[in-house]
């Protein structure tokens, strides 16, 4: 068996776009299909705007401008989290402040958030892992209590939902990824999501090199110029035009992706009735996008043995994210509040499992058989 851990999925559309991008002879940024891809996703997540860029990294360090982070300022979120959450905030001089994750979702315990309230804090960030929503009524409410701006890092969150509203349309701001390990893809791309009207025309600014271009496209000032500090963040229309492809088939993939992730739930629900492992937790009131699946073992050297075993037999699972506060770069630039041991645990523990669209059933059971083999129960 070989199994790879993803596998970038093709609708078959996206050449077919990208030739019409073509013949349309309008290549750089915000031409159709650029279009296309914003009301899809204002459509879908209710937001007052939503602006393709060229990365979720993008769209985090727009973020970060938009909401006036200066040197000192501070940030809060998880560790247990990708790189770019916390460094689009360190570029501006903010400060990342850490708390740890909640043991059942692996999601920001919002109940640490306040402690790690000061003088000082700007915002909230939490990060939707897994496609599995944070606990957005009590981290809207405290942003609110304090003033401070709530940034979702939804870039693994697509389609998800909390008590019915879109991940990534709840705080003032949002972000989506369309890197190739996502679920709908662009390669490398992203998006902004704009839920407070009031960072809407200065989005599109920062967006536009510090420009009011977007503004002129219309129609609605007779000139542009430099109005802002900004930089490039809007992707090329060859890439609008492969996601959007992406975007028509996005509900077809996500089910597809909820079948797998529900064969391997009901699969392993033995493993973890015997204490073997520990299946993703996801609240009633999340629906999720199946982005992940994963498992807990009981220790990292149980972890590691499962993670070597698979591989033996064809199968790449993977683990990731070095807690940030334990890392270099993180021991420099930011601080964290509070005991970290679920992010450790977290992070020790953790497999994932290949999650794709074309993944067969046939090698989702072969991986769960391989699984219970390693455990030594059996099948
Ligand atoms: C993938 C990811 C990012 C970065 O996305 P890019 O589009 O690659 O910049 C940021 N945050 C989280 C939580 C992610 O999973």
């Amino acid at each position: 068996m070989k199994v790879t851990f993803n596998k970038p999925y093709m609708t078959g559309k996206e050449l077919h776009y990208i030739a019409d991008a073509h013949a349309r002879r309008h290549l750089s940024g915000d031409g159709y299909y650029t279009q296309q891809c914003n009301q899809w996703m204002k459509a879908l997540t209710g937001s007052h705007a939503a602006l393709l860029t060229h990365s979720c990294t993008a769209a985090l360090e727009m973020a970060a401008i938009l909401i006036d982070i200066k040197p000192g300022d501070e940030v809060i979120m998880p560790s247990y989290t990708f790189v770019s959450t916390a460094n689009a905030f360190v570029l501006r001089g903010g400060v990342p402040v850490f708390v740890d994750i909640r043991p059942d979702t692996l999601n920001i315990d919002e109940s640490r958030v306040e402690a790690a309230i000061s003088d000082k804090t700007k915002a909230i960030v939490p990060v939707h892992y897994a496609g599995v929503g944070c606990e957005m009524d009590t981290i809207v409410a405290l942003a609110k209590q304090y003033g401070l701006a709530v940034i979702e890092d939804a870039a693994q969150a697509v389609q998800s939902t909390y008590k019915g509203q879109a991940l990534g349309g709840m705080g003032d701001l949002g972000t989506y990824s369309f890197h190739e390990t996502k679920n709908v893809i662009a390669g490398e791309g992203g998006a902004l999501l704009v839920n407070n009207a009031q960072y809407t025309e200065r989005a599109e600014i920062i967006r536009e090199k510090g420009t009011n271009r977007s503004k002129f496209l219309r129609g609605e000032t007779d000139k542009y110029t430099w109005v802002d500090i900004g930089s490039s963040y809007l992707p090329g229309e060859i890439i609008a035009a492969f996601l959007y492809a992406q975007f028509e088939e996005a509900e077809a993939i996500t089910r597809r992706r909820l079948h797998i992730w529900d064969m391997y739930h009901e699969s392993l629900k033995v493993l973890e009735e015997k204490a073997v492992l520990r299946r993703p937790i996801v609240p009633d009131e999340c629906q999720h996008n199946a982005h992940m699946y994963y498992i807990l073992l009981n220790t990292r050297q149980a972890r590691d043995d499962l993670l070597s075993y698979l591989r033996g037999r064809g199968i790449h699972a993977v683990f990731h994210y070095i807690p940030l506060h334990n890392a270099p770069a993180g021991k420099q630039y930011s601080r964290y509040v509070g005991d970290m041991s679920c992010t450790i645990t977290a992070s020790d523990t953790i497999l994932r499992l290949p999650i794709f669209a074309e993944l067969e059933d046939a090698e989702v059971n072969d991986i769960v058989e391989a699984i219970y083999d390693w455990s030594s129960l059996g099948a």
